[in-house]
Protein backbone atom coordinates (compact mmCIF):
# COMPACT_ATOMS: atom_id res chain seq x y z
CA UNK A 1 0.00 0.00 0.00
CA UNK A 2 1.66 3.17 -0.72
CA UNK A 3 0.52 6.59 1.01
CA UNK A 4 0.27 9.02 -1.90
CA UNK A 5 -1.88 12.52 -2.10
CA UNK A 6 -1.82 11.38 -5.59
CA UNK A 7 -4.34 8.79 -5.38
CA UNK A 8 -7.40 8.71 -7.00
CA UNK A 9 -8.53 5.73 -4.43
CA UNK A 10 -7.67 5.67 -0.71
CA UNK A 11 -9.32 2.34 0.91
CA UNK A 12 -8.58 2.62 4.91
CA UNK A 13 -9.01 -0.39 6.94
CA UNK A 14 -12.36 -1.10 5.02
CA UNK A 15 -14.63 -4.22 7.07
CA UNK A 16 -17.46 -5.11 5.29
CA UNK A 17 -19.61 -8.40 6.09
CA UNK A 18 -23.01 -10.04 6.03
CA UNK A 19 -25.47 -10.83 8.80
CA UNK A 20 -26.69 -14.54 8.80
CA UNK A 21 -29.03 -17.03 10.52
CA UNK A 22 -25.68 -18.25 11.67
CA UNK A 23 -23.91 -15.38 12.65
CA UNK A 24 -22.02 -12.65 10.96
CA UNK A 25 -19.39 -13.07 8.30
CA UNK A 26 -16.79 -10.54 8.16
CA UNK A 27 -16.04 -10.75 4.60
CA UNK A 28 -13.68 -7.92 4.22
CA UNK A 29 -11.34 -7.26 6.86
CA UNK A 30 -9.24 -4.35 7.58
CA UNK A 31 -8.56 -3.90 3.97
CA UNK A 32 -5.89 -0.40 2.57
CA UNK A 33 -4.80 0.25 -0.27
CA UNK A 34 -4.52 3.10 -2.84
CA UNK A 35 -4.88 3.43 -6.78
CA UNK A 36 -3.12 6.12 -8.70
CA UNK A 37 -3.81 7.46 -12.32
CA UNK A 38 -2.52 5.42 -14.73
CA UNK A 39 -2.38 2.18 -12.80
CA UNK A 40 -3.85 -1.34 -13.39
CA UNK A 41 -4.29 -3.06 -9.68
CA UNK A 42 -5.31 -6.43 -10.01
CA UNK A 43 -6.76 -8.10 -6.39
CA UNK A 44 -6.47 -12.03 -6.26
CA UNK A 45 -7.50 -14.94 -4.41
CA UNK A 46 -9.18 -17.83 -4.46
CA UNK A 47 -13.38 -17.86 -4.52
CA UNK A 48 -14.46 -16.22 -0.94
CA UNK A 49 -10.96 -14.78 -0.61
CA UNK A 50 -13.04 -11.81 -0.41
CA UNK A 51 -11.92 -9.86 -3.82
CA UNK A 52 -15.44 -9.27 -5.54
CA UNK A 53 -17.15 -8.27 -1.98
CA UNK A 54 -14.15 -5.61 -2.08
CA UNK A 55 -15.46 -4.27 -5.52
CA UNK A 56 -18.75 -4.41 -4.44
CA UNK A 57 -18.03 -2.40 -1.20
CA UNK A 58 -16.30 -0.21 -2.80
CA UNK A 59 -19.32 1.08 -5.12
CA UNK A 60 -21.53 0.71 -1.79
CA UNK A 61 -23.41 -2.43 -3.01
CA UNK A 62 -22.76 -3.88 0.92
CA UNK A 63 -24.95 -1.23 2.20
CA UNK A 64 -28.32 -3.37 2.32
CA UNK A 65 -28.87 -5.68 4.86
CA UNK A 66 -27.42 -8.65 4.62
CA UNK A 67 -24.88 -6.61 3.90
CA UNK A 68 -23.34 -3.84 6.10
CA UNK A 69 -20.26 -1.88 6.77
CA UNK A 70 -18.67 -1.95 9.64
CA UNK A 71 -15.73 0.63 9.45
CA UNK A 72 -13.18 1.78 7.57
CA UNK A 73 -13.56 4.83 4.31
CA UNK A 74 -13.47 4.50 0.61
CA UNK A 75 -11.75 7.96 -0.68
CA UNK A 76 -12.24 8.98 -4.10
CA UNK A 77 -10.91 12.32 -5.11
CA UNK A 78 -11.02 13.04 -1.41
CA UNK A 79 -15.06 12.31 -0.87
CA UNK A 80 -15.55 9.57 1.81
CA UNK A 81 -18.38 7.65 -0.26
CA UNK A 82 -19.31 5.58 2.50
CA UNK A 83 -20.49 9.50 4.21
CA UNK A 84 -22.56 9.25 0.87
CA UNK A 85 -26.31 8.67 0.83
CA UNK A 86 -27.84 6.65 -1.99
CA UNK A 87 -29.20 9.24 -4.20
CA UNK A 88 -25.66 10.63 -4.22
CA UNK A 89 -24.42 6.94 -5.06
CA UNK A 90 -27.04 7.21 -7.61
CA UNK A 91 -24.47 9.82 -9.34
CA UNK A 92 -21.57 8.33 -8.60
CA UNK A 93 -21.90 4.92 -10.41
CA UNK A 94 -20.97 5.20 -13.50
CA UNK A 95 -20.02 9.01 -13.88
CA UNK A 96 -17.05 8.54 -11.30
CA UNK A 97 -17.03 5.05 -11.07
CA UNK A 98 -17.50 2.87 -13.87
CA UNK A 99 -17.91 -0.78 -13.17
CA UNK A 100 -17.81 -4.00 -15.55
CA UNK A 101 -19.18 -7.42 -14.45
CA UNK A 102 -18.51 -11.02 -15.19
CA UNK A 103 -21.71 -11.93 -16.64
CA UNK A 104 -21.60 -9.72 -19.47
CA UNK A 105 -25.55 -9.32 -20.17
CA UNK A 106 -25.56 -7.97 -16.58
CA UNK A 107 -25.54 -4.31 -17.78
CA UNK A 108 -28.07 -4.73 -20.80
CA UNK A 109 -31.62 -4.56 -21.00
CA UNK A 110 -32.87 -7.45 -22.71
CA UNK A 111 -36.11 -5.57 -23.87
CA UNK A 112 -34.23 -2.54 -25.25
CA UNK A 113 -31.68 -2.15 -28.20
CA UNK A 114 -28.14 -1.04 -28.35
CA UNK A 115 -29.19 2.26 -29.22
CA UNK A 116 -31.77 3.24 -26.76
CA UNK A 117 -29.64 2.09 -23.67
CA UNK A 118 -25.64 3.19 -25.26
CA UNK A 119 -28.23 7.09 -25.74
CA UNK A 120 -29.87 6.85 -22.35
CA UNK A 121 -26.96 6.01 -20.41
CA UNK A 122 -25.02 8.50 -21.78
CA UNK A 123 -27.81 11.03 -21.75
CA UNK A 124 -28.59 10.47 -18.24
CA UNK A 125 -24.78 10.55 -17.07
CA UNK A 126 -23.93 13.93 -19.43
CA UNK A 127 -26.78 16.07 -19.16
CA UNK A 128 -25.28 18.42 -21.62
CA UNK A 129 -25.66 15.61 -24.09
CA UNK A 130 -28.62 16.36 -26.42
CA UNK A 131 -29.92 12.61 -28.36
CA UNK A 132 -27.85 13.42 -31.88
CA UNK A 133 -24.59 13.94 -29.38
CA UNK A 134 -25.15 11.17 -27.46
CA UNK A 135 -25.71 8.92 -30.33
CA UNK A 136 -22.56 9.97 -32.09
CA UNK A 137 -20.87 9.36 -28.77
CA UNK A 138 -22.07 6.02 -28.87
CA UNK A 139 -20.50 5.29 -32.37
CA UNK A 140 -17.29 6.43 -30.97
CA UNK A 141 -17.84 4.59 -27.70
CA UNK A 142 -18.32 1.47 -30.06
CA UNK A 143 -15.90 1.50 -32.72
CA UNK A 144 -13.32 2.26 -29.52
CA UNK A 145 -13.97 -1.35 -28.39
CA UNK A 146 -13.40 -2.71 -32.23
CA UNK A 147 -17.13 -2.46 -34.09
CA UNK A 148 -16.64 -1.59 -37.79
CA UNK A 149 -20.47 -2.06 -38.28
CA UNK A 150 -21.86 0.38 -35.66
CA UNK A 151 -25.08 0.75 -37.52
CA UNK A 152 -25.72 -3.24 -37.05
CA UNK A 153 -24.60 -3.07 -33.77
CA UNK A 154 -26.64 -0.34 -32.40
CA UNK A 155 -29.90 -2.04 -33.75
CA UNK A 156 -29.83 -5.04 -32.42
CA UNK A 157 -30.76 -6.59 -28.85
CA UNK A 158 -29.00 -8.13 -26.62
CA UNK A 159 -30.07 -12.01 -27.68
CA UNK A 160 -29.18 -11.08 -30.91
CA UNK A 161 -25.37 -10.65 -29.85
CA UNK A 162 -22.51 -13.15 -28.66
CA UNK A 163 -21.72 -13.10 -24.54
CA UNK A 164 -18.17 -11.58 -25.95
CA UNK A 165 -20.35 -8.85 -28.08
CA UNK A 166 -21.79 -7.80 -25.25
CA UNK A 167 -18.61 -7.60 -23.05
CA UNK A 168 -17.05 -5.39 -25.50
CA UNK A 169 -20.91 -3.24 -25.19
CA UNK A 170 -20.84 -3.16 -21.33
CA UNK A 171 -17.28 -1.79 -21.68
CA UNK A 172 -18.15 0.99 -24.03
CA UNK A 173 -21.06 1.98 -22.06
CA UNK A 174 -18.93 2.42 -19.08
CA UNK A 175 -15.88 3.95 -21.06
CA UNK A 176 -18.42 6.31 -22.64
CA UNK A 177 -18.97 8.32 -19.42
CA UNK A 178 -15.78 8.86 -18.83
CA UNK A 179 -15.25 7.49 -15.11
CA UNK A 180 -12.75 8.56 -13.09
CA UNK A 181 -12.52 5.14 -11.70
CA UNK A 182 -12.99 1.53 -13.20
CA UNK A 183 -13.52 -1.55 -11.50
CA UNK A 184 -13.79 -4.99 -13.91
CA UNK A 185 -14.98 -7.89 -11.99
CA UNK A 186 -13.95 -11.05 -13.94
CA UNK A 187 -14.51 -9.45 -16.92
CA UNK A 188 -13.29 -12.05 -18.66
CA UNK A 189 -14.03 -15.52 -17.30
CA UNK A 190 -16.74 -16.48 -19.39
CA UNK A 191 -15.15 -15.63 -22.42
CA UNK A 192 -13.31 -17.53 -24.89
CA UNK A 193 -9.66 -16.87 -25.50
CA UNK A 194 -9.25 -14.70 -28.23
CA UNK A 195 -11.78 -11.76 -26.90
CA UNK A 196 -10.38 -12.19 -23.26
CA UNK A 197 -7.34 -10.83 -25.07
CA UNK A 198 -9.21 -8.08 -27.08
CA UNK A 199 -10.87 -6.97 -23.55
CA UNK A 200 -7.67 -6.88 -21.91
CA UNK A 201 -5.57 -5.00 -24.39
CA UNK A 202 -8.64 -2.66 -24.05
CA UNK A 203 -8.43 -2.02 -20.83
CA UNK A 204 -4.77 -1.28 -21.14
CA UNK A 205 -4.79 1.04 -24.01
CA UNK A 206 -7.06 3.23 -22.20
CA UNK A 207 -5.19 3.11 -19.15
CA UNK A 208 -2.45 3.72 -21.03
CA UNK A 209 -4.06 6.26 -23.33
CA UNK A 210 -5.75 8.57 -20.60
CA UNK A 211 -4.86 7.14 -17.32
CA UNK A 212 -7.61 5.97 -15.92
CA UNK A 213 -7.07 4.27 -12.54
CA UNK A 214 -8.13 0.59 -13.27
CA UNK A 215 -9.07 -2.09 -10.19
CA UNK A 216 -9.78 -6.05 -11.98
CA UNK A 217 -10.90 -8.62 -10.19
CA UNK A 218 -9.33 -12.21 -11.03
CA UNK A 219 -8.18 -15.77 -9.95
CA UNK A 220 -6.40 -16.09 -13.13
CA UNK A 221 -2.46 -14.93 -13.23
CA UNK A 222 -2.78 -14.93 -16.64
CA UNK A 223 -4.86 -12.02 -16.88
CA UNK A 224 -2.93 -10.04 -13.90
CA UNK A 225 0.43 -10.82 -16.12
CA UNK A 226 -1.37 -9.43 -18.95
CA UNK A 227 -2.59 -6.35 -17.59
CA UNK A 228 -1.59 -5.31 -14.11
CA UNK A 229 1.00 -2.93 -13.27
CA UNK A 230 0.45 -3.78 -9.20
CA UNK A 231 -1.10 -6.73 -7.55
CA UNK A 232 -3.22 -7.22 -4.05
CA UNK A 233 -3.46 -10.71 -2.62
CA UNK A 234 -6.37 -11.37 -0.65
CA UNK A 235 -6.90 -14.84 1.31
CA UNK A 236 -9.90 -15.38 4.02
CA UNK A 237 -11.00 -11.54 3.89
CA UNK A 238 -7.33 -10.02 4.51
CA UNK A 239 -5.27 -8.47 2.05
CA UNK A 240 -1.98 -10.68 2.70
CA UNK A 241 0.26 -9.56 0.04
CA UNK A 242 0.65 -6.24 -2.32
CA UNK A 243 3.73 -4.42 -4.66
CA UNK A 244 4.73 -4.33 -8.17
CA UNK A 245 3.55 -6.93 -10.10
CA UNK A 246 6.75 -8.59 -11.79
CA UNK A 247 8.19 -8.37 -8.10
CA UNK A 248 5.58 -10.20 -6.68
CA UNK A 249 5.44 -12.91 -9.44
CA UNK A 250 9.03 -12.98 -9.84
CA UNK A 251 9.68 -13.57 -5.80
CA UNK A 252 6.29 -13.78 -4.06
CA UNK A 253 7.07 -13.02 0.03
CA UNK A 254 3.36 -14.35 1.30
CA UNK A 255 3.43 -18.12 1.42
CA UNK A 256 -0.07 -17.61 0.29
CA UNK A 257 0.82 -16.11 -3.20
CA UNK A 258 4.00 -18.64 -3.12
CA UNK A 259 1.42 -21.63 -3.07
CA UNK A 260 -1.33 -19.50 -5.67
CA UNK A 261 1.61 -19.10 -8.27
CA UNK A 262 2.56 -23.11 -7.58
CA UNK A 263 -1.02 -23.93 -8.81
CA UNK A 264 -0.71 -22.72 -12.38
CA UNK A 265 -0.80 -25.75 -14.48
CA UNK A 266 2.63 -25.46 -16.21
CA UNK A 267 2.04 -26.24 -20.05
CA UNK A 268 5.55 -27.25 -20.57
CA UNK A 269 5.67 -29.58 -17.72
CA UNK A 270 6.31 -33.43 -18.79
CA UNK A 271 3.81 -34.97 -16.11
CA UNK A 272 1.09 -32.95 -14.53
CA UNK A 273 2.77 -30.98 -12.16
CA UNK A 274 -0.30 -29.02 -11.12
CA UNK A 275 0.15 -28.46 -7.42
CA UNK A 276 -2.98 -27.57 -5.63
CA UNK A 277 -3.38 -25.86 -2.11
CA UNK A 278 -3.90 -28.38 0.37
CA UNK A 279 -6.92 -28.15 2.83
CA UNK A 280 -10.43 -25.53 2.99
CA UNK A 281 -10.37 -21.80 2.79
CA UNK A 282 -11.23 -20.72 6.48
CA UNK A 283 -14.71 -20.31 7.26
CA UNK A 284 -15.20 -16.78 8.38
CA UNK A 285 -18.17 -17.58 10.95
CA UNK A 286 -15.43 -18.71 12.99
CA UNK A 287 -11.99 -17.50 10.75
CA UNK A 288 -9.04 -18.87 12.71
CA UNK A 289 -7.11 -16.95 16.06
CA UNK A 290 -4.14 -16.00 14.27
CA UNK A 291 -3.39 -16.21 10.64
CA UNK A 292 -6.11 -17.08 8.43
CA UNK A 293 -3.77 -18.94 6.38
CA UNK A 294 -2.16 -20.94 9.33
CA UNK A 295 -4.02 -24.17 8.96
CA UNK A 296 -2.75 -24.42 5.64
CA UNK A 297 0.58 -23.18 5.74
CA UNK A 298 3.67 -25.21 5.40
CA UNK A 299 5.57 -22.75 7.35
CA UNK A 300 3.93 -22.25 10.23
CA UNK A 301 4.90 -21.46 13.53
CA UNK A 302 3.63 -21.42 16.99
CA UNK A 303 2.88 -17.39 16.91
CA UNK A 304 1.07 -18.07 13.66
CA UNK A 305 -1.95 -19.98 15.45
CA UNK A 306 -1.93 -17.48 18.14
CA UNK A 307 -1.81 -13.75 16.71
CA UNK A 308 -3.00 -12.57 13.59
CA UNK A 309 -0.27 -10.76 11.71
CA UNK A 310 0.38 -6.81 11.22
CA UNK A 311 0.34 -5.74 7.53
CA UNK A 312 3.28 -4.00 7.25
CA UNK A 313 5.63 -2.49 4.86
CA UNK A 314 8.73 -5.18 4.11
CA UNK A 315 11.33 -3.61 1.69
CA UNK A 316 9.44 -3.37 -1.82
CA UNK A 317 6.01 -4.31 -0.77
CA UNK A 318 3.04 -4.86 1.76
CA UNK A 319 2.81 -8.30 3.38
CA UNK A 320 0.60 -9.98 6.50
CA UNK A 321 3.20 -12.77 7.76
CA UNK A 322 4.82 -13.52 10.97
CA UNK A 323 8.08 -14.51 9.12
CA UNK A 324 8.05 -11.61 6.33
CA UNK A 325 11.10 -10.17 7.55
CA UNK A 326 13.39 -13.32 7.61
CA UNK A 327 11.35 -14.65 4.70
CA UNK A 328 9.95 -17.73 3.97
CA UNK A 329 12.14 -20.70 1.28
CA UNK A 330 9.93 -20.73 -1.87
FE1 LIG B 1 2.29 -18.96 7.23
FE2 LIG B 1 2.65 -17.95 9.66
FE3 LIG B 1 3.07 -16.43 7.54
FE4 LIG B 1 0.61 -17.16 8.20
S1 LIG B 1 1.96 -15.86 9.39
S2 LIG B 1 1.48 -17.19 6.19
S3 LIG B 1 0.94 -19.21 8.97
S4 LIG B 1 4.23 -18.26 8.11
Amino acid sequence: MEQNDRSVLKVRNLRTGFATPAGTVIAVDDVSFDLKRNEVLAIIGESGSGKTVTALSLIKLISTPPGRYFGGSIEIEGTDILKLNEREMESVRGKTIGMIFQNPRASLDPSFTIEFQLVETLMRHNRQLDRQAALEAARKALLEVGFPDTARVLASYPHQLSGGMCQRIGLAMVLACDPKLLIADEPTTALDVGVQAKILLLLKKRSRETGLPIIIITHDIGVVRAVATRVLVMYGGHVQEEGDVDEVLASPKHPYTQALIRSIPDPDAEQDAMTFIKGEPPNLLAPPRGCRFAPRCEHAVRICHEKVPAWREVGDRWVRCHLAETGVPQ
